[in-house]
């Protein structure tokens, strides 16, 4: 179905946004934010603080949300479904086009690392805030990107040299390599596409299953075999890097906390366990992998990681802002998103990799609308309380409000809480205060769930890796929340 785009009001008059920071020349007056949710809000306020107008899409679902109140602008792309109206590229484009938006931030998620989208917008002479349309096309497909690591001297994950065609193949593949292996989506994300092989017996079916997700999550379904690493690290560095070759790295993040199906849970700057020698090792070969691909824009190189060998391997490159990047905003005083737009606009990086210092300690933990009780299932319903916590050093980006509906159109997180201390222990225990403090009522949230892994006597000492949520699911389901 074709929607009516409606135009926006104007809200705020130019006149009451900020000044701009002196030391740069804003070349953009207004961006549109092809997204939704907490990442729409966040880029709206990065925009406002730069003196650059906003413009807000959003679906009939959305009405209500909290970027839609908070742009200058608001244009309605569709109906509820991502289809109708998130992922509906004409009306995306259009609504571009009617807004008169020089430049788009695609956030995380939706055309984010969408080629297409990119050169759409070329095309309609828009700005893309993110890398070039060659650089999505060759990081977007895992096999491409770990071709271009193993070019740039980085070690990878031991797998097939490139696609594995059939079942038949794979079961090759995985002999040569050894189980268990990993099947996974070449161009996967989110942890869809993914599935672990212990014997050779199981594999026939399970290719069938990563094979169909994959074609249904991103049209493709085009498969790589993969050693897997037995209970790693997620260890990503953060890049930033400009459109004049310079590019540096703002240490890293850890995020082993993840669920069952590989999505990320808990995330924390530092790690708790990288040495400096090899927090330098890593950030290096970030850097060497990103010069290789001549990457500008904010991105992140994912590594699995032994603790006790000390090895990393390449596993993959997100060329967007990641949903955890307010971690290493907390400890390096960077701004990453505004960075992006500053970058967009042709400004050179203002800092060298020396003047980039680590302080403190920030941990992310995803607040999403899922019951724990009924295996995660999403919760809908009008939000009657919303109580977040705020105090020193804790941050709530999200868009949802008390009073508003939580449909079931999209991603189930509503916010994200970060929590900064001098070191680890005070930031654990700020986030343990932050999660019971935070109270809402009306739909079920995994806030129960978050506090109980939290206290957590492996999470509280940094013992973790990513076997630790599979292996707390087995308590978690015979004690329930504590
Ligand atoms: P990774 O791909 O490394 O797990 P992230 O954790 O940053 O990276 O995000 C995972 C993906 O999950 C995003 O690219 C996006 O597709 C999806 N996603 C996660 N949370 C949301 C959300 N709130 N809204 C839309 N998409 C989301
Ligand atoms: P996505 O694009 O879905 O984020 P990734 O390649 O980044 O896919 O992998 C997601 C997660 O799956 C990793 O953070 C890690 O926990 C797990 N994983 C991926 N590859 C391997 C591997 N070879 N061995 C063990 N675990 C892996
Ligand atoms: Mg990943």
């Amino acid at each position: 179905m074709c929607m009516i785009l409606v135009p926006a009001r104007s809200r705020v008059p130019t006149q009451d946004t900020p000044p701009t920071s002196p030391g740069f020349q804003i070349i953009m007056k207004r961006i549109l934010i092809a997204n939704r949710g907490e990442i729409a809000c966040r880029v709206i306020r990065a925009c406002r603080e730069l003196g650059i107008e906003s413009v807000a899409v959003y679906s009939r679902a959305d009405k209500d949300s909290r970027h839609v109140h908070m742009a200058d602008q608001a244009i309605c792309i569709g109906e509820g479904s991502n289809a109708d109206s998130y992922l509906n590229l004409a009306n995306v484009l259009m609504a571009c086009e009617i807004s008169g938006a020089e430049a788009v931030h695609p956030g995380y998620g939706y055309f984010a690392e969408r080629a297409r989208f990119a050169e759409a917008l070329n095309e309609i002479g828009a700005k893309f805030i993110g890398p070039t349309v060659e650089v999505i096309n060759s990081m977007g497909d895992k096999a491409l990107a770990k071709q271009a690591a193993i070019d740039a001297g980085c070690p990878v994950v031991p797998g097939s040299p490139a696609v594995v065609p059939t079942e038949e193949e794979a079961l090759v593949e995985a002999n040569r390599i050894g189980f268990p292996v990993l099947l996974k989506a070449v161009a996967g994300g989110g942890g869809r596409g993914i599935r672990r092989v212990d014997t050779p017996e199981e594999i026939s079916k399970l290719w069938q299953t990563a094979q169909a997700e994959a074609q249904a999550s991103f049209g493709s379904g085009e498969m790589l075999v993969e050693k897997c690493v037995v209970e790693p690290r997620h260890v990503e560095i953060q890049i930033l890097a400009d459109e004049h070759g310079n590019v540096i790295h703002l240490g890293e993040r850890e995020c082993s906390i993840q669920n069952l199906r590989h999505q990320k849970l808990v995330e924390e700057a530092p790690s708790a366990v990288l040495s400096e020698k090899v927090r330098k090792a890593m950030g290096d070969a970030a850097v060497s992998v990103a010069k290789s691909v001549g990457y500008s824009s904010a991105g992140t190189v994912e590594f699995l990681y032994d603790d006790k060998t000390e090895e990393f391997y390449f596993l993959e490159m997100n060329t967007r802002i990641q949903v955890e990047h307010p971690v290493t905003e907390a400890i390096t005083g960077v701004d990453l998103v505004q960075q992006q737009i500053l970058v967009a606009c042709g400004e050179k990086l203002p800092w060298k990799q020396e003047d980039i210092n680590l302080s403190g300690h920030a941990i992310e933990a995803r607040v999403t609308a899922q019951n724990p009780a009924e295996d995660f299932a999403p919760s809908c319903g009008t939000i009657t309380r919303w109580n977040p916590p705020g105090f020193g050093g804790v941050r709530v980006d999200t868009y949802v409000y008390a009073g508003m509906d939580v449909t079931p159109f999209y991603d189930p997180m509503i916010a994200k809480l970060i929590v900064t201390g001098t070191d680890r222990a005070d930031a654990v225990k700020r986030l343990q205060i932050a999660l019971h403090e935070f109270d809402v009522q009306g739909i079920k949230t995994n806030i129960p769930f978050l506090r109980t892994l939290c206290a957590h006597k492996d999470y509280v000492s940094g013992d973790v890796n990513t076997a630790f949520v599979p292996k707390f699911m087995m308590e978690y389901k015979v004690n329930g929340d504590s």
